[in-house]
């Protein structure tokens, strides 16, 4: 990694903070300094934004890393903090979430509310025999109750485990039993694409081979039919029935809250476990300062779905803690129209958006006349999560959804990290397009070579985290050899994120993608993120992804497949000259050394669930070999028409 190429990435385009944001932003460049001052004194800060039973004795006992505890001794609820406090100071009519289903129909549930539903909740829950530390199934569509029943859980001291709801038989089945699940919350089916997609039947199958599953919580959503078993009972019967008072108990702080596996995009699904009081403290002050959240006027909108840790941390726990108002949208964005993301940031007058890189390179390929079409003058902050964006899909987002105006943040973090890590300041930091710019205060990530040394300005090498933070994973459930193995052995006293990164002159940080996806052309390290970003950078491609094949000369070869924007022509000579086009294009960014080998011209790339380019399994077109395992792969016809191919130049 330490021979990255030179002259990758000579991105000098940058943007000043908007004056008027800067001027009345939560924080300013003097939390950097507080934070390394003293780091522990600027997180025991933050913990005291939420509300305590107990003060802890201890920030953070480090005596045997990496089995870190935070806030040792204090004492609080999850759920307490997410909805009570915000009703206990009056807040209780402020909405909290504007659902919006896919068809149209609409709930608006304001923290009151939220109250009533997590209480009732809790109830049946404690009536259905789950006592704190049981751990609980959730596998819904983006539906109210989804957030209702985690917070239920936390409330309780439950542990949940949530399964996206596109996961199949396995994949549900498997993690039901890695956390001994005793009860599965699931619903009939919820609605994709326009038609309802049913749930249970999956549930079914996987509760038949789950024997410590006692009992299956149904929520009526789509009313389709479902077969229906000893152990399974209606929501509407069990939960909206129970009685809407209840008192929540204080937990310790390191109170186990929730396990998400990771998305498998490179090997067998992790159990990250995260527990209460570092978790909490980090996601609501990093959905504070990140976003600069302000609760009485702000209208934000993360538009992950709750399966992933971004739900997690930026739909439920991170927002409803800092008393947000947001938008929860149940379906996929090109339903009933490619216009349906912009028609609800004009509709709820959104002013805060986090979304992923793949949505924006979906929504450039569309073309630019569709957001164009709606109001979107209410935003004023615009967020990037889940892989490198690259800087011309972050120049789109700039321009044609933020207008010039909205200062993007591009956040990285992992499941693992629970929370923000690297992201700029919306009203302190100059953003530079395609860079995640600084670690946040109180966070200390550096870039690394081979022997853990870390790299001068213009470097390349390993992303690691030098020092503890308080909503970092506590272990993986049941394998604490594989967490210690997965991430504290690669380098001494070092957290290893299996992420390439380098620091530019300046010193600010650019993602470059896992550390299994750099190629080695000809004896130089090259990452699959930097050639996608010159492909991307041509104004005929929304979207690339980039492989090494093994080569005969080289070592490694580059291969490209790349998507054309809607209105390119590839038949015949037309792909042919574009694909001669795009190959001197990159050779001309990037240097010779990156020519890509061979280009495709493709309609789709193979995507997870979580929408991440699955460039293991392009390695296995590119190299002529029979797939490997596509279970997490989102739709299977993909595979078809990439290997089918629509044009192939060499
Ligand atoms: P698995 O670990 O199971 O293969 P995953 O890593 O995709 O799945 P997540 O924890 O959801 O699961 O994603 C974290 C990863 O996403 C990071 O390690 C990084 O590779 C990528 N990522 C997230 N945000 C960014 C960002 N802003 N810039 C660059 N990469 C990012
Ligand atoms: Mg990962």
């Amino acid at each position: 990694m330490s021979e990255t190429l030179e002259n990758l990435l000579r991105e000098t385009r940058q943007f000043e903070p908007p004056a008027e944001l800067a001027a009345a932003a939560n924080v300013t460049a003097a939390a950097y300094e507080e934070a390394t001052a003293d780091r522990l004194a600027f997180w025991e800060q933050q913990a005291r934004r939420l509300d305590w039973a107990r003060e802890w004795e201890q920030v953070l006992d480090w005596s045997n890393p990496p089995f870190a505890k935070w806030f040792v001794g204090g004492q609080l609820n999850v759920a307490y903090n997410c909805v009570d406090r915000h009703v206990a100071a009056g807040r209780g009519d402020k909405v909290a979430i504007h659902w919006e289903g896919e068809p149209g129909d609409t709930r608006t549930i304001t923290y009151a509310d939220l109250q009533r539903l997590v209480a009732q909740a809790a109830n049946a829950l404690t009536d259905l025999g789950v006592v704190a530390g049981d751990r609980v199934a959730i596998y819904l569509p983006m539906i109210p109750e989804a957030a209702v029943a985690m917070l239920a859980c936390a409330r309780i001291g439950a542990t949940h485990s949530v399964v996206f709801g596109g996961f199949s038989v396995d994949a549900l089945s498997n993690r039901i039993q890695d956390a001994s699940a005793k009860v599965v919350i699931t619903a009939d089916g919820g609605y994709r694409r326009g038609k309802p997609s049913a749930l249970k039947p999956t549930v079914d199958e996987a509760v038949a081979i789950s024997p410590s599953v006692e009992h299956v919580l149904v929520v009526r959503r789509t009313g389709q039919d479902v077969a229906w078993g000893s152990k399974d009972l209606w929501w509407h019967e069990t939960v909206e029935t129970a009685s809407p008072e209840h008192e929540a108990q204080p937990f310790d702080a390191e109170q186990p809250l929730f396990i998400l596996y990771t998305s498998g995009t490179t090997a067998k699904p992790k159990g990250i476990l995260h527990t209460t009081g570092g978790y909490l403290t980090q996601t609501s002050y990093t959905h504070h300062a990140v976003f600069d959240l302000k609760p009485e006027t702000d209208v934000y909108w993360c538009t992950a779905d709750i399966g992933w840790v971004t739900g997690h941390s930026y739909i439920v726990y991170g927002p409803l803690s800092n008393g947000a108002t947001q938008v929860m949208y149940e379906g996929t964005p090109d339903t009933p129209h490619k216009g349906r993301f912009w028609e609800i940031v004009d509709k709820y007058k959104v002013t805060i958006l986090y979304t992923a890189p793949t949505l924006i390179r979906t929504m450039m390929k569309w073309g630019e006349d569709i957001p164009a079409g709606y109001d979107l003058s209410s935003l004023r902050i615009l967020g990037s999560v889940g892989e490198p964006i690259n800087p011309e899909a972050w120049m789109w987002y700039r321009k044609h959804v933020g207008r010039d105006r909205c200062p993007i943040v591009d956040t990285w973090w992992q499941t693992e990290t629970g929370a923000i890590m690297i992201s700029p300041l919306p009203g302190v930091t100059a953003t530079k397009p395609g860079s995640a710019m600084t670690p946040l205060p109180g966070i200390s990530a550096d870039v690394v070579d081979d022997q853990a040394n870390p790299v001068p300005n213009g470097g390349g090498g390993y992303l690691v985290l030098r020092e503890p933070w308080p909503s970092m994973l506590r272990t993986i459930w049941g394998d604490d050899q594989r967490f210690i193995d997965t991430y504290w052995s690669r380098f001494d006293s070092m957290y290893f994120a299996g992420d390439g990164a380098k620091k530019d002159t300046d010193g600010h940080l650019w993602l470059l993608g896992r550390v299994d996806d750099v190629m080695l052309v000809s004896g130089h390290n090259i990452s699959t993120t930097e050639v996608e970003s010159a492909l991307v950078s041509h104004p005929s491609v929304a979207e690339a992804a980039v492989v090494g094949a093994t080569d005969p000369t080289t070592g490694q070869a580059i291969v490209a497949f790349a998507i054309p924007r809607g209105t390119v022509e590839t038949d015949g000579e037309a792909g042919e000259a574009l694909i001669q086009e795009l190959r001197n294009h990159v050779a001309k960014t990037l240097g010779p050394i990156a020519k890509p080998r061979q280009i495709m011209l493709v309609p789709e790339l193979p995507k997870t669930r979580s929408g991440k380019i699955m460039r293991r399994l392009l390695r296995d077109v590119a190299e002529n070999r029979s797939l490997g395992d596509v279970t997490t792969l989102q739709d299977s016809a993909v595979m078809d028409l990439i290997s089918g191919g629509m044009k192939s130049g060499k």
